[in-house]
């Protein structure tokens, strides 16, 4: 195969078809664009898939409902959020704008995710919440950080923007006995609305905080106003809100997205079983695998790390990648090394070793359903020719 002259491949697309369309044409040709009765259905139908007995309400980002979650669960000025070190700068900035502090901390060497040892070391008389990253798609040792937070009274809200499927013991994350958990359907995340998220819990107070708090502070959202008898134009500002709300033309594509998720993890499962075939053996650590049973792996990304026999750095590989026509990723840049938290928080390295060495090895590879098997067979013969096998 000669690799230089093929099309170039990115790191991540979309897998939209014709459903999808027609769905936001509907929306289109409706009269009605904005949140309305596809955001209504598309809620309904997230719950449900979920299951558990959750209510979901979508929203215009996953960091908008990050944002949201935190207030509903009480965090205020001057309390302190426990975060992952390794993770987007979405899940620390959120805590930002509520005038709280994001306390970084370093994970597990295997599966990126935030370390209950290192949560509870972190925890001080500021202490409101944690948010665990189900980094990749893999969940975090839900069991010790939710009893951890049970025995100091913190709040718990996951950042489930790659666990979309993600089963933990058994149970869907979203429907596990946190407070409250937030999904992503940015463009490259396992279904997408273009930009938009969901917020999932099965605490009534939280999701009727988070109802209200999405549209402005206002008690009934234009819908409700436009169908019901009492009359349209009034309404009560009950709090200084925000403007998060999902309109219906996202909503559209994700009522298709999200009957099409578990047959996109059955493709993201077997193209990560075949690169965990065709890629052992080589100078790399590929992705950790879940390791109790009743758990699963939503392959959101495939991380490898180039093991220090490798004899080429992440930076040149990258690079290499790029010329043989494949584009690569790396998740995550942690938080510690970007000059805001760095330096808001004075963080060095050595504080967070693992996230750190993580980070100078990690390749993010692609992986995502509208690759064909040709893609994969190219990423894979790129791979060995760069390791020099
Ligand atoms: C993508 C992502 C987010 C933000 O999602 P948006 O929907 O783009 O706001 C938050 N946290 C993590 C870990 C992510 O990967």
């Amino acid at each position: 195969m000669n690799l230089t002259t093929s099309k170039f491949l990115p790191f991540a697309l979309p897998d939209i078809g014709e459903d999808e369309i027609n769905e936001v044409v509907d929306a289109l040709r409706s009269g009605w664009v904005t949140t309305g009765p596809k955001t209504r259905q598309f809620e309904a139908d997230f719950a449900a898939y979920i299951g558990g007995g959750v209510e979901a309400i979508a929203v215009n980002s996953a960091t908008a409902g990050l944002h949201l979650a935190l207030e509903a669960v009480g965090v205020k000025e001057g309390d302190e959020v426990i975060v992952p070190s390794y993770t987007f700068t979405a899940t620390a900035e959120v805590v930002r704008y509520l005038g709280a502090h994001p306390v970084c901390v370093d994970v597990d060497p295997a599966t990126f995710n935030i370390r209950p040892d290192a949560i509870r070391a972190a925890i001080t008389d500021k202490t409101r919440a944690i948010i665990p990253v189900h980094f990749a798609g893999l969940a975090c040792d839900m069991d010790a950080i939710i009893a951890i937070a049970r025995e100091h009274g913190l709040k718990v809200v996951e950042d489930a923007a790659h666990a979309m499927p993600t089963y933990y013991k058994g149970t869907l994350v979203g429907a596990l006995d946190s407070d409250v958990t937030v999904f992503s359907f940015y463009a490259n995340k396992t279904m997408t609305t273009g930009e938009g998220g969901m917020v999932v819990s099965r605490h009534a107070d939280i999701i009727a905080r988070c109802k209200v708090m999405r549209l402005h502070g206002i008690s009934r959202d234009a819908f409700d106003r436009y169908t019901s008898k009492t009359p349209a134009w009034y309404y009560e500002v009950v709090a200084p809100g925000y403007k998060y709300n999902m309109p219906d033309t996202a909503a559209a594509m994700g009522i298709h997205q999200l009957k099409k998720i578990d047959a996109f993890l059955q493709k993201r499962e077997a193209m990560a079983a075949r690169y965990d075939a065709e890629l052992a053996g080589l100078p790399l650590t590929l992705p950790a695998h879940p390791a109790d049973a009743g758990s699963n792996h939503a392959w959101h990304l495939y991380p490898v790390r180039l093991q220090p026999q490798a004899g080429i750095s992440r930076d040149d590989f990258i690079v290499k990648m790029a010329e043989l026509g494949i584009g690569c990723s790396v998740h995550f840049i942690p938080l510690h090394r970007q000059p805001v938290w760095r330096d808001s928080y004075g963080l060095t390295r050595e504080q967070f070793p693992v996230a750190d060495a993580a980070f100078e090895a990690e390749v993010t590879l692609p992986l995502y359903t509208r690759m064909s098997d040709d893609d994969q067979t190219r990423v894979i013969a790129a791979v060995r020719q760069l390791l020099g096998q």
